[in-house]
């Protein structure tokens, strides 16, 4: 279906030369697993390398290109550790070239004795040499043109060097085809686009630092090109939900009553309207489509349930899908214990589940014997087949491809969709996200909750701070201890949290864990349990715990660098604390001479508890060149489009799907055809799929 042309940027990355099982994992945790996919993946820095005759003049740590003879090779006979040195002369200066683990007979045909090459790499000096370990590039005298002077930088994951990216993503910008324009004239001229092939070209070849921005044209090509497909696919999928008919839940609520008398508490008043307003869209014949959003602690939960149980009254299975298994794990835990009187069948099925346990799983899912299903993704994959299934619920999930997905998986018969979303968003940027998606809000938290105390404290006075928490250690209170974050190199993340944990952990032994993102998820529950049930009261963490992880007894969050994180950020994580009647505090400690804007961020901050605030300010600061953590920051996430920066795209795109929609629905014209190759790119299959069968 996928025109030719196209249809080799969705090759695997696998099937590149060079790219081996091994990279191809990394390259699938950064960007995913098709060539296509790192197109997307913009630089955010480029480097410079000089020129230089003579090595003398270059300064110390700097990136270099110049010219050697190789004299000497010096293998490391007596150990693999040790490092595989080579000999040269730069004019009549001495310089070594250093290897660890050089491939013996490779490393004697690329710097052959008596031979000259051009070398780039960083300059060190060491024990009065100079010295370049693991040069970047070495080319033979001749091919001194194909060396470039400057060279984007990429965000990378652990293990993936800068040279391999830059390969591979070289060989992938050879591949790019000529498409025909998709974009209507007007727009092209408004903005002054380039055709999609420069503008990606041009995107992943910047020459300085002004073409990094976010008002470079050739990214805001890309960036509406995004834009444009997302809406056009929320558009379709739309219209053809509209023709079809979704399933009708009962008026009678039997065990959801049962449900409310048991509740420990009553709801609150927010709680009760989005209840009202998710009733009365299951109860008609429409599929619901509705997000629930809500801070931290607010209790979405509860509502889910109760549309969870709903479903059952009405004899339709409910699920609850969460973004990671001890997620799905907590909300199994949780509501098992609520739906014990009930009498209602709950199942888990996460990824653990293998072999017999997860057939004999399917099995009562696909018989109707589970009734509410929780579990991962893996709920929505192909091979699980349910008896009848009348709701989905998706808890902290921003992502439409669940939508997407659901709008075919029953076809005729569409299960209602609920999604939290304990981010709250702009009303502007969910309409950017979601379309005219229904919304449910809980502005206030439950009864008697104490607002958590924020205040900030200058890094320099840390060990007041640590040693306040003496105090802290002899109660049965936990704390979180948040470190910096890198958003470019999970490796200087976790250096900075190890360090931090050790520090503590001397002072507190054997109280103190670690926590992140690099351990396997299993490891991570691990810890998560130990924390929760055991002798421990600090853990240490990466941001990995932003995924809403309960932990009753924490009181305490500590953020460290806190200028680094963006706003929304910053309210999610603490919101991790203050979830029972306990008072909680919130310290950021930040560094000296800290910007402007992260000063209003930290400010903002201790002046309000109210994600909705949070959220509308953080839009605002980013507006304002607030350009930290655009991953972080709760807003939907688009890979290239940034919607602080580009809000005149998004609103220019939605005009275009709507003249779109009203001339050419089912983009059968000659430029709806083009709109199929953005919509393919995009990866936008399903509305292709919906617009066939519709
Ligand atoms: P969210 O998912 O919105 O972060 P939860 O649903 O996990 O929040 O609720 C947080 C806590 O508040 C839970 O322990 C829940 O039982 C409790 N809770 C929910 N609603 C109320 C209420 N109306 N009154 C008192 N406690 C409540
Ligand atoms: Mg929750």
């Amino acid at each position: 279906m996928r025109s030719n042309k196209i249809n080799p940027l969705f090759s695997p990355i696998l099937s590149l030369s060079g790219i081996g099982p091994k990279l191809d994992v990394l390259f699938q945790r950064l960007v995913g697993p098709r060539l296509v996919h790192l197109l997307w993946h913009l630089p955010y820095n480029i480097i410079k390398r000089k020129f230089i005759n003579n090595i003398i003049e270059a300064e110390i740590n700097s990136l270099i290109t110049f010219k050697v003879d190789v004299i000497k090779h010096k293998p490391s006979y007596f150990s693999s550790k040790a490092p595989y040195k080579i000999s040269c002369l730069c004019g009549d200066t001495p310089v070594t070239l250093v290897f660890f683990y050089a491939r013996q007979p490779y490393i004697k045909t690329v710097l052959p004795e008596g031979e000259s090459r051009f070398i780039s790499g960083k300059l060190e000096y060491f024990k009065n040499t100079y010295q370049i370990t693991h040069p970047s590039h070495i080319v033979e005298i001749d091919k001194l043109n194909t060396l470039k002077n400057i060279e984007p930088v990429y965000s990378l994951t652990a293990g993936l060097t800068h040279n391999i990216y830059i390969k591979t993503i070289d060989k992938i910008l050879q591949k790019i085809p000529d498409l025909e324009e998709w974009i209507d004239e007007k727009i092209i001229n408004k903005y002054f686009f380039n055709d999609w092939k420069n503008s990606l070209l041009k995107s992943h070849q910047p020459t300085s630092k002004d073409d990094l921005m976010e008002s470079n044209i050739y990214r805001k090509r890309l960036a509406y090109d995004e834009l444009l497909a997302h809406q056009l696919a929320i558009a379709i999928i739309r219209n053809y939900n509209q023709k079809t008919k979704g399933i009708k839940f009962n008026q009678n609520l039997n065990l959801v009553f049962k449900c409310i008398n048991n509740l420990p508490f009553k709801l609150t008043q927010s709680q009760k309207k989005a209840w009202k307003e998710i009733f009365e869209d299951l109860t008609s014949p429409h599929q619901m489509i509705r997000l629930l959003q809500g801070d931290t602690g607010s209790g979405k939960t509860v509502i889910a349930l109760l549309s969870l149980i709903h479903a059952i009254d009405s004899s339709y299975q409910g699920v609850l899908m969460a973004p990671t298994s001890i997620l799905a794990q907590q909300h199994f835990n949780n509501l098992s214990t609520i739906l014990k009187p009930l009498n209602i069948n709950i199942l888990l099925l996460t990824g653990k589940d293998t072999g017999n346990s997860r057939l004999e799983k399917l099995s009562l899912i696909k018989t109707g014997e589970a009734q509410i299903i929780i579990g991962t993704h893996a709920l929505i994959q192909d091979d699980v087949s349910y008896h009848s299934i009348g709701l989905v619920v998706c808890d902290e999930s921003h992502r439409f491809g669940v939508f997407q997905r659901l709008s075919l998986t029953n076809k005729g018969k569409k299960p209602n969709v609920l999604t939290m979303s304990g981010t709250p968003i702009p009303r502007t940027l969910a309409l950017a996200a979601y379309g005219n998606i229904d919304q449910s809000r809980l502005t206030e938290k439950p009864e008697g909750r104490i607002p958590i105390n924020t205040k900030s404290i200058p890094i320099s006075k840390v060990n007041d701070l640590i040693n306040r928490l003496t105090n802290k250690i002899e109660t049965n209170e936990k704390i979180y201890w948040v470190c910096s974050l890198v958003e470019e190199s999970e490796e200087l993340d976790l250096q900075a949290a190890t360090k931090r944990f050790e520090s503590l952990n001397r002072k507190f032994k054997g109280k103190v864990l670690l926590i992140h993102g690099q351990l396997k998820e299993k490891e991570k529950e691990n810890v998560m349990k130990k924390f929760q049930n055991e002798d421990y009261s600090i853990l240490v963490a990466t941001t990995v715990i932003e995924v809403g992880v309960d932990v009753p007894l924490a009181t305490t969050m500590i953020i460290e660098n806190a200028e680094r994180f963006g706003l929304s950020s910053l309210h999610q994580i603490r919101g991790r604390i203050g979830r029972n009647n306990m008072p909680a505090n919130c310290i950021l400690l930040f560094k000296e001479n800290i910007g402007e804007l992260a000063k209003k961020r930290i400010a903002k901050m201790k002046e309000t508890n109210d994600g909705f605030e949070i959220a509308e300010h953080d839009s605002l600061l980013r507006g304002e060149g607030d350009r930290i953590g655009k991953k972080q920051s709760g807003q939907p996430s688009f890979l290239i489009a940034d919607l602080a920066f580009d809000k005149e795209l998004l609103e220019d795109a939605r005009k275009t799907v709507e003249f779109i929609s009203n001339n050419d629905p089912k983009l059968e014209n000659e430029n709806g055809l083009r709109l199929r190759n953005l919509l393919h790119l995009f990866e936008k299959d399903v509305a292709i799929k919906t617009l066939l069968a519709g």
